[in-house]
């Protein structure tokens, strides 16, 4: 059997590459109206860095993330030796711990600086069960800002978000923006010790995942889908009871914010996130319908020490992440229509091999004008060479056989008007050559215009 892609991988063929191609167009231009610049970080990083960042007890982590290792290093593990920290790879499960790790390395944030906006697109990995909505590859666009703790900057990120997700044509009234606060260093660690002690008192009834967490990590019971456990940590003690008062005002003005750009949000105090690394401000956007059980389709929110864990000086932060596959499912559970894609303007015809050279050059003189389209590459008969113009949606066919090149002509059919005229090849190419060229971004001629010039309208 022919080889297939990995398990929990799609491949984007070209009309849903030519979508994610728009999509990260789109986003960038809203992040980039609101300041935030592209950058590229590598899909792999130290393993430590997602280990402090992120955290060892995530799921993410601990059980989600594929290591990248050289056949080199791969040789001395089988042969019992062991491989130096900085060549423990794993691919990204997630995009902010490498740009906070790229920030502090190039130092993008000095001391007194203006914070620093950046905007991401790529793949993300994660060793999960695939299922729909859910894959081990999969696209996430990404926003992070660091050097500024105003809740000015949370909301104006979720605003942000907000207006993307109806910029690309996600109904905003098919989403729920559900907010919560994390607490900080000063309040967290008794509000965990309250969740310990309340799931110790219902410990028979959690899963044994949610009895380990309560030693490791009692928050992450949160997320637990063991509806036994979810019915239980419905009812544990609640982060916003035990905000500190700078933690509160923090999400007091956030919400202030977003009520006051017209948002509407829910609270839900059990909004904890997968990852280890936030502060303060949390937040997910969910489908309300058509999605199934993996209805979101981006979150984010505050990390104020992971800069830190990362080796730099305290850098406050906050980001976003949302994915690319389950938009699209949010998309089609719409109903809403995919752009449509680029029309062909022409497509050159030859009526016979006599004429391949002189209409290669025809075609050249279409493109460096900066015009969309082809000519056969397969030797077709003429017939052939229509069906495939008409399925291209050529907008135009220039026909060339022998008597019209020993005439230094070719025949211009207008596909729309069902009209053609025999134009000379020169005149063609000396109107043609007024557009494009170099550099790129020179007028295009519209199609109607070409045929206006040469009276085949
Ligand atoms: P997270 O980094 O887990 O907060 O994820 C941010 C967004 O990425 C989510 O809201 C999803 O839209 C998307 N996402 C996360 N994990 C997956 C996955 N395994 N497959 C597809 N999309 C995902």
């Amino acid at each position: 059997m022919a080889l297939q892609a990995p398990e929990g991988t799609k491949d984007l063929l070209p009309e849903e590459a030519k979508f994610w191609t728009h999509f990260k167009a789109v986003a960038t231009d809203v992040f980039g109206r609101y300041g935030y610049e592209p950058i590229e970080t590598p899909v792999f990083e130290q393993t430590d860095l997602f280990v402090r960042g992120i955290g060892e007890a995530t799921d993410v982590v601990s059980k989600e993330m594929f290591t990248a290792i050289s056949g080199e290093n791969l040789k001395k593990l089988r042969e019992g030796g062991t491989v130096k920290a900085k060549s423990r790879l794993s691919l990204r499960p997630e995009g902010t711990a490498g740009v906070v790790r790229a920030v502090v390395q190039h130092d993008l944030v000095p001391q007194g600086a203006a914070p620093v906006k950046l905007v991401y697109a790529g793949p993300m990995f994660r060793a999960e069960r695939p299922q729909k909505g859910r894959q081990r590859q999969f696209n996430q666009v990404g926003i992070e800002c660091l050097g500024a703790e105003e809740p000015s900057v949370d909301a104006e990120g979720i605003i942000m978000l907000m207006r993307f997700f109806a910029t690309i044509g996600i109904p905003v009234e098919s989403t729920a923006l559900l907010v919560n606060s994390m607490g900080c260093d000063a309040c967290r660690p008794a509000y965990r010790d309250a969740v310990k002690a309340y799931m110790d008192a219902h410990a028979d009834e959690l899963c044994d995942e949610c009895k380990r967490r309560a030693e490791i990590n009692p928050l992450r019971a949160f997320d637990c889908k063991n509806p036994a456990c979810a019915a239980v940590m419905e009812h544990a003690p609640k982060i916003t009871d035990h905000l500190c008062d700078d933690c509160r005002d923090h999400y007091d003005a956030v919400k202030t914010y977003l009520s006051g750009a017209g948002l509407s949000y829910v609270e839900d105090p059990k909004l904890v996130r997968g990852l280890d690394y936030y502060t303060r401000t949390v937040f997910e956007v969910q489908v309300t319908e058509g999605m199934g059980s993996q209805n979101a389709i981006g979150g984010g929110g505050r990390y104020d020490k992971l800069a830190e864990e990362v080796g730099g000086r305290p850098t406050p932060g906050f980001g976003f992440a949302l994915g690319y596959e389950r938009c699209v499912l949010a998309l089609e559970a719409a109903g809403c229509e995919f752009p449509a894609t680029q029309a062909c303007d022409f497509f050159v015809a030859c009526v016979d091999d006599s004429v391949r050279a002189e209409a290669f050059s025809i075609m050249q003189a279409f493109r460096d004008a900066g015009l969309t389209g082809d000519m056969d590459h397969q030797g077709r008969s003429l017939k052939s060479q229509f069906k495939l113009a008409g399925k291209m949606g050529a907008a135009l066919v220039a026909v060339l056989g022998p008597d019209e090149l020993d005439r230094g002509t070719v025949t211009i059919r207008n596909m729309r008007a069902h009209r053609e005229r025999e134009v000379e090849i020169a005149a063609l190419k000396n109107f043609l050559s007024c557009f494009g060229g170099e550099p790129y971004g020179a007028p295009i001629p519209n199609i109607d215009d070409v045929f206006g010039q040469l009276e085949v309208e």
